[in-house]
């Protein structure tokens, strides 16, 4: 039976992060890696500016997760 939903490119190509700000060490790794997803407030902590971020950065953002020392950033999907 044909599968009737069509994945469209956007769906492919989401990918889904998560940040755990409790393990946030407040290096600013991350912010730095990925200046358009992540920032840091003023106590440098990890803020999240795009939590669903587009292709063009999900390169980045999988380096700010392989950076973080707190392993505070996870990412899911492509
Ligand atoms: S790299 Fe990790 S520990 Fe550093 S500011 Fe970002 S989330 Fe926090």
């Amino acid at each position: 039976m044909p599968d009737d939903h069509a994945v469209t490119d956007e769906e492919k190509q989401s990918m889904h992060r998560e940040t755990d700000t409790d393990r946030c060490v407040a290096s600013g790794q991350c912010a730095l890696s990925a200046p358009a997803v992540f920032d840091q407030s003023d106590d440098g902590k990890v803020i999240v500016l795009d939590a669903e971020p587009p292709l063009a950065d999900h390169s980045r953002t999988r380096q700010a997760a392989a950076l973080c020392p707190a392993g505070a950033i996870h990412v899911h999907g492509e």
